[in-house]
């Protein structure tokens, strides 16, 4: 036995809890690529340009004309548990419109890479269109100074003034370079962008206002107008022949039997256009990709046998429900929900996939449902 002072159990310094804590946070590329697409959705970005070289292992660079950040903001920015967004518990119960609200995601993905910041923020008056332009060009004219900023494993290593258009650029580079286990985990570069990829979709098939890109490897992958319409934006997406392929979901109210769902709208495809992953579901609660069973099995229920076994449709479905039918309690990076009354949302869902297929004439009536 040893003496009360030896023992093995000790204390973690900051720095080791930190990355242990990043883990959590941002397990892959993608993680950080979410983080940073939430914040400039935040800061009200009408263009958000996404682009990752080598899956995002090498680069991250999500640059967006949002609010922008003075010099003051974003030291604050990288600080842990630093947000703008609330203040405390009440703003939090009160239901929070931002999407990020932790304070931490800026913080945490600069402990594990390199990250550099180049923000300026809007002119006051602007309302909302930024005269910095798709090209993030340095330099910028007379009075076009914003603030760089660069951290590195956690520490603020350099900021100064910096020629660059409203809004932001947050470049992460080297992610996991001080976190060898982690580094480790990361996949092919083809899966590490697959993940990525479907992060970007997602918020770029729901936030159709918004003109998100992605580029991957210097070759851009999709771009989205921002022109505030759904088809426009699967149409960019994935394609001429998907797209064309779409119908419309509408739902609400009585249209739909009893249960916790208020509305369901968005795109469904014809049952021709399938394909065998559930990839292409995006589904929505509330505004927030997730996935749900029940909303899934409600999807393919309406097709019936129109589907072949293990065939998934295209889909671009939202869900408004109100917030005490969602199990809320999970873990923020989930993306998985459950409902209290689970049966009913898929019946619900079901009818509404299933009214719009039928108004098209693309269900066999009385075909034997699946
Ligand atoms: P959170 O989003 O939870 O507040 P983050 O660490 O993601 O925490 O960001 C910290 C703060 O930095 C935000 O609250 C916001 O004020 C600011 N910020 C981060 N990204 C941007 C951005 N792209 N544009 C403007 N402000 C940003
Ligand atoms: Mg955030």
């Amino acid at each position: 036995m040893s003496d009360a002072g030896d023992t093995d159990i000790h204390q973690l310094d900051e720095d080791t809890v930190a990355r242990i804590a990043a883990g959590e946070v941002v397990e892959r590329p993608a993680s950080a690529v979410k983080e940073l697409v939430e914040n400039s959705l935040d800061a009200d970005a009408t263009r958000i340009d996404v682009t990752v070289e080598s899956g995002g292992t090498e680069l991250i660079r999500v640059a967006d004309d949002g609010q922008g950040m003075s010099e003051a903001d974003l030291r604050a920015a990288v600080r842990q548990h630093t947000t703008s967004k609330i203040a405390d518990l009440d703003d939090l119960e009160g239901g929070v419109t931002t999407l990020g609200f932790r304070g931490e995601a800026l913080h945490t993905i600069g402990s594990v890479s390199r990250l550099r910041i180049r923000s300026r923020p809007r002119a006051s008056g602007s309302d909302g269109e930024s005269a910095g332009g798709r090209t993030a060009t340095a330099g910028g004219g007379a009075g076009a100074v914003g603030t760089e900023l660069v951290y590195e494993g956690g520490t603020v290593t350099n900021v100064e003034p910096a020629g660059c258009p409203e809004g932001t650029t947050v470049e992460v580079t080297d992610l996991f370079y001080n976190t060898p286990a982690r580094r480790k985990f990361l996949k092919t570069t083809a899966t590490e962008f697959a993940h990525v990829n479907r992060v970007v979709t997602r918020y770029a098939l729901a936030n159709p206002d918004v003109a998100i890109s992605l580029t991957h490897d210097g070759r851009e992958v999709f771009a989205t107008t921002g022109q505030d319409d759904l088809q426009a934006a699967v149409l960019s997406v994935y394609g001429r022949e998907v797209a064309a392929s779409m119908i419309a979901v509408e739902a609400s109210g009585d249209d739909l039997p009893p249960g916790p769902v208020e509305s369901v709208s968005g795109l469904v495809s014809h049952p021709e256009t399938n394909r065998s992953t559930r990839e292409y579901l995006a589904t929505y609660v509330n505004g927030r990709a997730i996935t749900a069973d029940a909303i899934r099995e409600g999807i393919v229920g309406a097709y019936g046998t129109q589907l072949g076994t293990d065939r998934y449709p295209f889909v671009v479905c939202f869900l408004s429900v109100p917030g005490e039918a969602v199990d809320v309690n999970v873990h923020p990076r989930k993306r998985e929900v459950r409902f209290d009354d689970a049966d009913a949302v898929r019946r619900q869902v079901d009818s509404a996939v299933e009214s719009a297929l039928l108004e098209h004439g693309l269900l066999r009536s009385g075909a034997p449902r699946g």
